[in-house]
């Protein structure tokens, strides 16, 4: 159900849960400090509650609010990307943000969304807690359709469009001294390092999770996916690929995008990963012959997670340490 954006502050400060655009991803959102609410995020998506929520708030300042001082290197990446994808872990007083929020860590991640929609909303109602408005595990929805397939059409949404950037915000913490990547998104690793001028790790190096989502399975549709490298015929099969390659005498051909173009990939990437559900696929295989640093890094860590499944672990082996975090 398409609502307006008066009517999505008014149905949050009553206590409702609705989905809102972001440029990641479309969030299905809920007053930080209601408890109520909160809950019914959870249930809806059916996420475990040892998966903390992102608190979005309208801009730098409000984030005082929760943490101050702010350190200089926070400070730093605050200003150069909010309002955008970046979402930053920080230790916060544990009385201000609700123990459900936070899954009972000291810490809370914060971001500053970039729509302006969303950015009204939150003007009018405060901060929100807004995960990606998909059931858990399955993949995020970039459009206001994707949402209804999830949960029905009884759930409000503000239109907002298709998502420009169309894969979830990079989640970083600062551990002592040195910055490390949560949850690999749309800003990649060395964009955060241009800011800070030192270099950021990309997981943890003993393996442990930081960011308790990237735990789960993620991102996946109901078909298993696996690497076209483990074909010599693409005969009669279901390939995700890209535009300017041939795949010849497939079934079907779905196009990410040109291979040169990792943002057109991103835009299109759940879109795609849905379509195979709505057609009924049962296996695709995906051209994962692409470069691996940079966003594209973001991409593979994504199919690794949609091709993820108990039936199918051989895509896994493919990049090791992309799978570190896992
Ligand atoms: P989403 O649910 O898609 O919005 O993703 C939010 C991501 O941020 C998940 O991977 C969460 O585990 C992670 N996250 C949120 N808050 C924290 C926190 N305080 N510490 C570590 N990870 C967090
Ligand atoms: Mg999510």
């Amino acid at each position: 159900m398409i609502i307006t954006v008066e009517e999505a502050s008014k149905a949050l400060l009553e206590g409702e849960v609705v989905a809102l655009p972001t440029e990641t991803v479309y969030g299905l959102a809920a007053k930080f400090d209601n408890e109520k609410a909160v809950r019914e995020i959870f249930s809806l998506k059916k996420r475990p509650q040892d998966n903390p929520l992102i608190v979005h708030i309208a801009n730098l300042e409000e984030l005082k609010r929760f943490v101050f001082p702010l350190d200089q290197e926070t400070l730093s990446l605050a200003k150069a990307f909010w309002p955008g994808p970046l979402t930053i872990i920080l230790k916060v007083d544990t009385t201000l943000v609700p123990s459900l929020v936070r899954a009972g860590l000291k810490t809370v991640a914060f971001r500053v969304p970039n729509h302006e929609q969303t950015l009204e909303v939150i003007r009018q109602v405060g901060p929100l807690v807004m995960p990606s408005a998909n059931l858990s595990g399955r993949p995020s929805s970039t459009a206001p359709s994707h949402v209804e397939q999830d949960f029905g059409s009884h759930v409000p949404v503000v239109d907002g469009g298709c998502c420009s950037k169309g894969v979830e915000s990079t989640v970083i913490v600062k551990d002592k001294d040195n910055w490390k990547i949560a949850r690999q998104g749309f800003l990649s690793k060395e964009q955060i390092e241009e800011v800070l001028q030192k270099p950021v790790e990309s997981f943890e190096r003993d393996g442990k999770v930081i960011s308790p989502g990237t735990k789960y399975k993620h991102y996946a549709p109901k078909a298993t996916l696996r690497s076209l490298s483990e074909l010599s015929d693409t005969r009669g099969k279901v390939i995700l690929g890209f535009r300017e390659r041939v795949y010849k005498n497939t079934k079907k051909t779905y196009f990410f995008s040109s291979v040169n173009d990792p943002e057109g990939i991103c835009q299109s990437l759940y879109n795609i990963l849905r379509q195979l559900d709505h057609e009924h696929v049962k296996e695709a295989y995906v051209d994962m012959d692409f470069p691996k640093n940079g966003l594209y890094q973001t991409i593979y860590e994504r199919l690794l997670k949609a091709s993820h499944n108990e039936k199918n672990q051989n895509v896994k082996h493919l990049v090791k340490g992309v799978e570190s975090n896992v």
